[in-house]
């Protein structure tokens, strides 16, 4: 697991996010990443935060 610090405000509380990811070992398992806010907790896969980009 690795852990790291992006510069994105949380949707929730405005406080910092950072980003965990893990490789899976297996191939058959896909790459998995997600985004968790330092203050409240709020969390959101990567995959749904790239869906909130597109449409804005
Ligand atoms: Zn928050």
């Amino acid at each position: 697991m690795k852990e790291v610090k992006i510069p994105i405000s949380c949707p929730s509380c405005n406080g910092k996010m950072y980003s965990v990811g893990y490789d899976a070992p297996w191939k058959v398992l896909k790459h998995r990443s997600w985004q968790v806010c330092y203050e409240c907790g709020f969390e959101r896969s990567s995959d749904d935060f790239k869906k909130t980009l597109f449409i804005e």
